[in-house]
């Protein structure tokens, strides 16, 4: 990674700013999964024990960006943090309104501030509807302009600006890319080098069998990765709705399976690429058809024909022994999205059977976009992964070969 991090400058006696993602699931003031709060100690860690005081700024859900809503406050975590870091972790809230408190901490205190969403300027997207062109253009300028100047209030809150929310950096925000304007020390914190590590080795320098695994509900959300992915994998094992626009674009009858039809030119051309390039592209050979969306839904295991009046929920059985074999002698895996409604009992067993098949591999896998995340989680194999992303739209787009603003913002190594 050409990406400076907080191993190569000296924090000692430094104000950190750093940005994490503690966008955590809150109900009534409970966190229901405390992940990504976890995923930030190494470097909250790091930073303090290097004699550096910290302030914290995430956001949380999407509040409207007209100032404070109780649902989508950031205290519970704040307090949570102080729980888990076994020290006080004051509250400021105000994003904005916190110099006072930014200006008094001593090395090894730790500030949080409010959901910097409570400000519209955060994300910086101006509304724009119903406006002349010129109107248009003149209010988003003014709207970069107000979040130069909120980036520009957290700045002055430290003296080195430390990135660690990779689950953000795909976002040109105030606090995520807009910031890197106004401090002189830009660097990324732990999570985010572990992260740009393993993805980062997935396009520059993978090992070989390289087999990318591409599910989830449609081809539209996965056509970039693919065409990423296409120049560098092997194997491309598809699987989720997405198989059936690829089936149909084979001639396949898919009776009410999901279909993207105005993509099915789009489908047809990568399977041709895909053959160009002597890439092994894979779809299911048998599925798992339902008479209904619905976990209590009439089931039959059928071939690559779907019948009238019946949709494929899951990949079947054979495909899931085939997809085995290819991941079984693979030495990196890429996955991003399930073999099917694995959230219903009777359509897991694909995702379930990919994702055993991965963990008992010994390959390099790397895991990312949310709904891969939770099989696994559900899977209990978690364990067995080299890496599972917690960014789902940044490591997306990571693999669809962009360039994350949050990264590119960050100081270059010399
Ligand atoms: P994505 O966010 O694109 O990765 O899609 C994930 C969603 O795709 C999950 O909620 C799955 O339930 C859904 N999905 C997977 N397979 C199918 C299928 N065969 N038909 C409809 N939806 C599916």
């Amino acid at each position: 990674m050409n990406k400076k991090t907080i191993r190569d400058i000296d924090l000692k006696g430094k104000r950190v700013v750093m940005r994490v993602d503690f966008n955590v699931p809150i109900e009534n003031g409970v966190i229901g999964d405390e992940t990504r709060i976890q995923a930030a100690l190494p470097t909250i860690n790091a930073v303090l024990s290097q004699g550096a005081s910290l302030v914290l700024m995430s956001h949380l859900g999407r509040p409207k960006g007209k100032g404070y809503e109780a649902e989508f406050s950031l205290k519970p975590v704040g307090e949570h943090l102080a729980k888990l870091l076994g020290r006080p972790v004051t509250f400021a809230p105000d994003c904005l309104k916190a110099q006072a408190q930014a200006a008094a901490l001593k090395p090894g205190d730790v500030l949080m501030l409010e959901n910097t969403r409570f400000y519209k300027e955060e994300e910086g997207k101006a509304k724009t509807e119903g406006l002349s062109e010129a109107d248009a253009a003149a209010a988003k300028k003014a709207m970069k302009d107000k979040q130069k100047v909120m980036a520009q209030t957290l700045a002055a809150y430290g003296d080195v600006y430390v990135n660690d929310a990779f689950g953000s950096a795909h976002r040109a925000h105030a606090s995520t890319s807009v910031i890197c304007k106004f401090t002189k020390t830009n660097v990324a914190g732990l999570l985010m080098e572990k992260e740009l590590d393993y993805l980062g080795r997935a396009l520059e320098n993978p090992a070989h069998p390289f087999v990318a695994i591409i599910g989830g509900a449609k081809v539209s959300g996965k056509l970039e990765v693919l065409q990423s992915l296409m120049k560098k994998v092997d194997t491309i094992l598809i699987g989720g709705g997405m198989a059936y626009t690829f089936l149909k674009a084979q001639g396949h009858p898919i009776g009410k399976s999901l279909v993207e039809e105005n993509l099915l030119d789009v489908a047809k051309q990568t399977l041709a690429a895909a053959q160009k390039a002597g890439v092994k592209f894979m779809l299911p050979v048998d599925n798992i058809a339902a008479d209904k969306f619905d976990a209590a839904a009439k089931t039959q295991t059928v071939g690559q024909d779907i019948p009238d009046g019946w949709m494929a929920l899951d990949v079947g059985p054979k495909t899931v022994a085939a997809y085995q074999a290819e991941i079984g002698t693979s030495k990196m895996v890429v996955w991003n999205g399930p073999m099917g409604c694995f959230e219903m009992a009777p359509f897991a067993a694909g995702t379930m059977g990919v994702c055993k098949a991965v963990a008992a591999s010994g390959a390099v896998s790397i895991i990312g976009g949310g709904d891969s995340v939770s099989a696994v989680n559900q899977s209990g194999l978690a364990e067995k992964m080299s890496h599972i992303s917690t960014g789902g739209g940044a490591s997306l787009e990571f693999l669809e070969g962009k360039e994350l603003p949050g990264v590119a913002a960050l100081d270059n190594k010399n």
